[in-house]
Protein backbone atom coordinates (compact mmCIF):
# COMPACT_ATOMS: atom_id res chain seq x y z
CA UNK A 1 0.00 0.00 0.00
CA UNK A 2 2.77 2.76 1.11
CA UNK A 3 4.86 1.55 -2.24
CA UNK A 4 1.48 2.24 -4.36
CA UNK A 5 1.03 6.07 -2.88
CA UNK A 6 4.85 7.02 -3.14
CA UNK A 7 4.28 5.61 -7.05
CA UNK A 8 1.41 8.18 -7.63
CA UNK A 9 2.95 10.95 -5.83
CA UNK A 10 5.96 10.46 -8.05
CA UNK A 11 3.49 10.65 -11.47
CA UNK A 12 1.48 13.96 -10.53
CA UNK A 13 3.71 16.51 -12.80
CA UNK A 14 4.32 20.40 -11.85
CA UNK A 15 2.51 23.01 -13.37
CA UNK A 16 4.20 24.35 -16.08
CA UNK A 17 6.47 20.88 -16.38
CA UNK A 18 6.47 19.31 -19.61
CA UNK A 19 7.02 15.60 -18.65
CA UNK A 20 8.90 13.13 -21.12
CA UNK A 21 8.03 9.78 -21.97
CA UNK A 22 11.89 9.26 -22.21
CA UNK A 23 12.80 6.28 -20.72
CA UNK A 24 15.47 6.70 -18.45
CA UNK A 25 18.46 4.50 -19.55
CA UNK A 26 20.83 2.52 -17.20
CA UNK A 27 23.57 1.02 -19.42
CA UNK A 28 24.32 -2.84 -18.73
CA UNK A 29 27.53 -3.21 -20.56
CA UNK A 30 30.87 -1.02 -20.40
CA UNK A 31 30.92 0.13 -23.80
CA UNK A 32 27.13 1.39 -23.08
CA UNK A 33 28.30 3.11 -19.81
CA UNK A 34 31.41 5.06 -22.55
CA UNK A 35 28.84 6.16 -24.47
CA UNK A 36 26.20 7.67 -22.31
CA UNK A 37 29.47 8.98 -20.44
CA UNK A 38 30.74 10.67 -23.60
CA UNK A 39 34.14 8.87 -23.94
CA UNK A 40 32.57 7.23 -27.33
CA UNK A 41 30.93 10.27 -29.54
CA UNK A 42 30.38 8.51 -32.47
CA UNK A 43 28.39 4.89 -33.95
CA UNK A 44 32.01 5.02 -35.98
CA UNK A 45 34.37 4.57 -33.26
CA UNK A 46 32.33 1.44 -32.59
CA UNK A 47 31.74 -0.14 -35.89
CA UNK A 48 35.63 1.13 -36.24
CA UNK A 49 36.79 -0.35 -33.16
CA UNK A 50 35.04 -4.08 -34.08
CA UNK A 51 33.10 -4.42 -30.48
CA UNK A 52 29.62 -5.64 -30.80
CA UNK A 53 27.14 -3.96 -29.52
CA UNK A 54 24.88 -5.29 -27.09
CA UNK A 55 22.20 -3.39 -26.00
CA UNK A 56 20.23 -1.39 -28.50
CA UNK A 57 20.07 1.89 -26.66
CA UNK A 58 23.78 2.62 -27.61
CA UNK A 59 22.54 2.95 -31.01
CA UNK A 60 19.29 5.02 -30.22
CA UNK A 61 21.94 7.58 -28.14
CA UNK A 62 24.24 7.72 -31.59
CA UNK A 63 22.00 7.19 -34.14
CA UNK A 64 18.75 9.07 -33.63
CA UNK A 65 15.63 9.15 -35.74
CA UNK A 66 16.05 5.19 -37.10
CA UNK A 67 13.60 4.52 -39.58
CA UNK A 68 12.45 0.75 -39.86
CA UNK A 69 10.57 -1.74 -42.36
CA UNK A 70 8.95 -5.11 -41.32
CA UNK A 71 10.03 -7.49 -44.74
CA UNK A 72 7.08 -9.95 -45.62
CA UNK A 73 8.59 -13.15 -44.10
CA UNK A 74 4.56 -14.47 -44.07
CA UNK A 75 2.31 -15.87 -45.76
CA UNK A 76 2.88 -18.35 -48.67
CA UNK A 77 6.41 -18.41 -49.98
CA UNK A 78 5.92 -20.75 -52.72
CA UNK A 79 6.27 -19.86 -56.31
CA UNK A 80 4.25 -16.72 -57.28
CA UNK A 81 3.19 -16.22 -54.06
CA UNK A 82 3.83 -12.84 -53.87
CA UNK A 83 0.45 -11.80 -53.56
CA UNK A 84 -0.13 -13.03 -49.81
CA UNK A 85 3.07 -12.32 -48.31
CA UNK A 86 2.31 -10.53 -44.72
CA UNK A 87 5.14 -8.92 -42.15
CA UNK A 88 4.56 -11.88 -39.67
CA UNK A 89 5.05 -15.32 -39.98
CA UNK A 90 3.31 -18.10 -37.92
CA UNK A 91 4.58 -21.29 -37.37
CA UNK A 92 2.60 -23.67 -35.25
CA UNK A 93 4.37 -26.65 -33.37
CA UNK A 94 2.49 -29.52 -31.69
CA UNK A 95 2.77 -30.57 -28.35
CA UNK A 96 1.09 -32.89 -25.62
CA UNK A 97 -1.57 -30.11 -24.63
CA UNK A 98 -2.15 -29.01 -28.38
CA UNK A 99 -0.05 -26.62 -30.55
CA UNK A 100 1.81 -23.82 -29.74
CA UNK A 101 1.78 -20.96 -32.20
CA UNK A 102 5.01 -18.90 -32.87
CA UNK A 103 5.47 -15.39 -34.40
CA UNK A 104 8.52 -13.97 -36.29
CA UNK A 105 9.50 -10.71 -37.21
CA UNK A 106 12.06 -9.44 -39.45
CA UNK A 107 12.96 -5.46 -39.38
CA UNK A 108 15.56 -3.43 -41.64
CA UNK A 109 16.61 -0.25 -39.31
CA UNK A 110 18.32 2.95 -41.15
CA UNK A 111 18.97 6.15 -41.27
CA UNK A 112 18.81 6.46 -45.07
CA UNK A 113 22.40 7.64 -44.91
CA UNK A 114 24.72 5.26 -45.00
CA UNK A 115 23.43 3.24 -41.59
CA UNK A 116 21.73 -0.34 -42.69
CA UNK A 117 20.73 -3.30 -39.56
CA UNK A 118 18.45 -6.23 -39.48
CA UNK A 119 17.25 -8.51 -37.35
CA UNK A 120 14.64 -11.30 -36.76
CA UNK A 121 12.46 -11.67 -33.68
CA UNK A 122 10.02 -14.56 -32.31
CA UNK A 123 7.67 -15.03 -30.04
CA UNK A 124 4.36 -16.34 -28.69
CA UNK A 125 3.14 -12.53 -29.14
CA UNK A 126 3.57 -11.16 -32.70
CA UNK A 127 3.90 -7.05 -31.13
CA UNK A 128 6.86 -8.76 -28.61
CA UNK A 129 8.64 -10.52 -31.75
CA UNK A 130 8.72 -6.78 -33.66
CA UNK A 131 10.10 -5.64 -30.72
CA UNK A 132 12.53 -7.85 -30.20
CA UNK A 133 13.61 -8.12 -34.57
CA UNK A 134 13.91 -4.37 -33.77
CA UNK A 135 16.43 -4.12 -31.02
CA UNK A 136 18.73 -6.87 -32.57
CA UNK A 137 18.00 -4.88 -35.99
CA UNK A 138 19.78 -2.38 -34.24
CA UNK A 139 22.67 -4.01 -32.86
CA UNK A 140 23.44 -5.54 -35.63
CA UNK A 141 23.82 -1.65 -37.46
CA UNK A 142 26.54 -1.68 -40.04
CA UNK A 143 28.23 1.46 -42.15
CA UNK A 144 28.08 1.22 -45.55
CA UNK A 145 30.03 2.09 -48.11
CA UNK A 146 28.56 4.40 -50.81
CA UNK A 147 30.27 6.14 -54.00
CA UNK A 148 29.57 6.44 -57.44
CA UNK A 149 31.32 3.31 -58.90
CA UNK A 150 29.68 3.38 -62.18
CA UNK A 151 31.69 4.17 -65.34
CA UNK A 152 28.25 5.73 -67.47
CA UNK A 153 28.47 8.13 -64.43
CA UNK A 154 31.01 9.30 -62.67
CA UNK A 155 29.77 11.84 -60.27
CA UNK A 156 31.27 11.04 -57.41
CA UNK A 157 29.06 10.99 -55.16
CA UNK A 158 27.53 8.60 -52.94
CA UNK A 159 24.37 7.87 -54.58
CA UNK A 160 25.41 4.38 -55.52
CA UNK A 161 27.72 1.68 -54.17
CA UNK A 162 31.79 1.88 -55.10
CA UNK A 163 31.81 -1.44 -56.81
CA UNK A 164 30.63 -3.87 -57.57
CA UNK A 165 29.76 -6.46 -54.28
CA UNK A 166 28.48 -10.05 -53.29
CA UNK A 167 26.65 -11.77 -50.51
CA UNK A 168 25.23 -15.09 -49.61
CA UNK A 169 22.57 -16.88 -47.52
CA UNK A 170 21.09 -20.61 -47.19
CA UNK A 171 20.77 -21.02 -51.19
CA UNK A 172 20.12 -17.26 -52.07
CA UNK A 173 23.21 -15.09 -53.48
CA UNK A 174 23.02 -11.63 -54.67
CA UNK A 175 25.27 -9.28 -56.80
CA UNK A 176 24.91 -5.68 -56.42
CA UNK A 177 26.74 -3.54 -58.98
CA UNK A 178 27.00 0.29 -59.31
CA UNK A 179 24.58 2.48 -61.40
CA UNK A 180 24.15 5.88 -62.81
CA UNK A 181 22.70 8.89 -61.23
CA UNK A 182 18.45 8.51 -62.27
CA UNK A 183 18.38 4.33 -62.68
CA UNK A 184 16.65 4.01 -59.33
CA UNK A 185 16.83 0.38 -57.33
CA UNK A 186 16.44 -2.23 -59.99
CA UNK A 187 15.62 -4.62 -57.38
CA UNK A 188 12.13 -6.00 -56.23
CA UNK A 189 9.89 -4.71 -53.28
CA UNK A 190 11.67 -6.17 -50.39
CA UNK A 191 15.46 -5.24 -51.43
CA UNK A 192 14.46 -2.14 -51.84
CA UNK A 193 13.61 -1.42 -48.56
CA UNK A 194 17.09 -2.28 -46.94
CA UNK A 195 18.69 -0.09 -50.09
CA UNK A 196 16.71 2.57 -49.20
CA UNK A 197 17.08 2.90 -45.39
CA UNK A 198 20.77 2.65 -46.26
CA UNK A 199 20.78 5.43 -48.29
CA UNK A 200 22.03 3.90 -51.73
CA UNK A 201 19.24 5.95 -54.14
CA UNK A 202 20.94 3.92 -57.74
CA UNK A 203 21.96 0.20 -58.00
CA UNK A 204 21.29 -2.86 -60.15
CA UNK A 205 20.66 -5.79 -58.08
CA UNK A 206 20.70 -9.54 -59.60
CA UNK A 207 19.88 -12.67 -57.39
CA UNK A 208 20.13 -16.14 -57.81
CA UNK A 209 18.35 -19.08 -55.94
CA UNK A 210 15.14 -19.43 -53.69
CA UNK A 211 14.60 -15.95 -53.37
CA UNK A 212 11.00 -15.59 -51.88
CA UNK A 213 12.31 -16.77 -48.61
CA UNK A 214 13.02 -12.97 -47.78
CA UNK A 215 14.82 -13.41 -44.70
CA UNK A 216 17.78 -15.45 -46.65
CA UNK A 217 17.56 -12.71 -49.65
CA UNK A 218 17.33 -9.45 -47.80
CA UNK A 219 20.38 -11.29 -45.23
CA UNK A 220 22.23 -11.92 -48.70
CA UNK A 221 21.90 -8.63 -49.25
CA UNK A 222 22.92 -7.50 -46.54
CA UNK A 223 25.93 -9.32 -46.30
CA UNK A 224 26.98 -7.72 -49.88
CA UNK A 225 26.76 -4.23 -48.14
CA UNK A 226 28.91 -5.25 -45.00
CA UNK A 227 31.31 -6.83 -47.59
CA UNK A 228 31.88 -3.51 -49.32
CA UNK A 229 34.18 -2.26 -46.43
CA UNK A 230 35.62 -6.07 -45.98
CA UNK A 231 36.54 -6.09 -49.91
CA UNK A 232 38.70 -3.04 -49.42
CA UNK A 233 41.32 -4.16 -46.57
ZN1 LIG B 1 27.36 9.05 -60.13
Amino acid sequence: MEKESEKEEAEIPEEGVVVREEKAWTPKTQLGRDVLAGKIKSIDEILESGKRILEPEIVDYLLPGLKEELILIGGRTGKGGGAQRIPIRITARVTKSGRRFRMSAFIVVGNEDGYVGIGKGVSVDARKAVEKARRRAKMNIIKVWRGCGSWECGCGTPHSIPFKTEGKCGSVRVILMPAPKGVGLVADDESKKILRLAGIKDVWVKTFGNTSTHINLITAIYRALKNLYIYQR
